[in-house]
């Protein structure tokens, strides 16, 4: 690609899970790439790898505060924010501040430089939906005082202020709603299903089910998730769009792909289920697939989990004796 055509891009959180994924699949289309990280979720361990390349900077700065970038910049990509329940359970105040004071500041710079922006929205604008699968034209079952409502309202704001945005200032804007994603780079310890169950089956210790495992979830390997969500940034669609992949499973049926890709024996020990989680969730992807140029999840659960697997195999630290 010739320097005319180069593209500048921002990622805010780009050294988190989904974050440095995108900063990768960015740098290989050929953009310039600026990661914004507080590091307060994401980890300097994932991007550490791009550090050799010079079209890719590193700012570590919080984007809840006032945002300075020198030069050009011609996308916003917002996805700075704590985002799993633990996290925001654990960080309420911070996921309610980056997904409202921190959206108002990247729209603001998106604004000054006009850059196209392209927001990190999630299914849990949904809530504990009424509407099964879920399209883009429900507006939500969503507990505002519950332990999740800092989460799903601060993504409910940053929504309502993108669209603020675009229509009253004409900054270009894009939405896409993201629906449970996993693959390499989830932390651990962030208390999401998948890096439990992994982490878990590795280390031949009981899977923690969470209820009765009857509750549905609908995984998306992060690979076509990045395809969806660059499709998005290139297209004209104004309006929110679902990315996810409908393969709607139990959590319990979750736990067996895992134990069958793993090769672990391990058993189900059931918990109680945290307040307020969803009882069901599955993407309708119509409109991705309408607007996103065909695009459809292409990565199986069964080969999704194996690359993850791989991954965690080298970071799951095996209890002695
Ligand atoms: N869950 C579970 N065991 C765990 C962690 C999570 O059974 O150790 C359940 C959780 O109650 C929820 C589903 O798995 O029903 C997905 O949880 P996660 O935290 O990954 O994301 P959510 O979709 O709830 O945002």
């Amino acid at each position: 690609m010739s320097d005319g055509h180069r593209k500048r891009a921002l990622v805010t959180g780009g050294a988190g899970f989904i974050g440095s994924h995108l900063c990768e699949r960015l740098l290989a289309d050929g953009h310039d790439v600026i990661c914004m990280d507080n590091l307060l979720t994401g980890d300097l361990a994932n991007i550490e790898h791009l550090f050799g390349n010079e079209r890719f900077r590193f700012f570590h700065q919080d984007v809840t505060n006032y945002i300075h970038v020198p030069g050009r910049l011609d996308f916003i990509l917002h996805f700075a924010s704590p985002a799993s329940p633990r996290d925001y359970l654990e960080l309420p105040i911070q996921t309610l501040k980056v997904g409202s004071l921190g959206t108002h500041k990247a729209l603001g710079l998106a604004r000054e430089k006009g850059a196209r922006f392209l927001l990190a929205s999630t299914s849990e604008v949904y809530g504990d939906p009424q509407v099964h699968p879920q399209h883009e034209e429900y507006w939500g079952h969503v507990n505002p005082v519950g332990p999740r409502g800092c989460y799903d309202e601060a993504k409910r704001f940053a929504e309502a202020m993108a669209m603020a945005y675009q229509r009253h200032h004409g900054v270009e804007t894009r939405i896409v709603r993201i629906f449970n994603t996993y693959g390499p780079r989830m932390r651990l310890d962030d208390g999401r299903v998948l890096p439990a169950f992994m982490g878990q089956a590795l280390r031949g210790e009981e899977l923690t089910v969470f209820g009765d495992g009857s509750q549905t979830r609908s995984f998306c390997y992060v690979d076509d998730l990045v395809e969806g969500i660059l499709r998005l940034l290139h297209s004209a669609e104004k309006y929110p769009v679902n990315v996810g992949n409908p393969n709607e499973m139990t959590i319990k049926q979750f736990g067996e792909a895992v134990l069958r890709i793993t090769g672990a024996k391990s058993k189900f020990v059931f918990h109680p289920l945290p307040q307020d989680d969803p009882k069901v969730r599955k993407p309708d992807i119509g409109k991705a697939r309408r607007v996103l140029g065909g695009w459809e999840p292409k990565i199986g659960l069964d080969e999704g989990l194996r690359r993850t697997a791989e991954y965690f195999r080298g970071r799951v630290q095996k209890p002695r004796g």
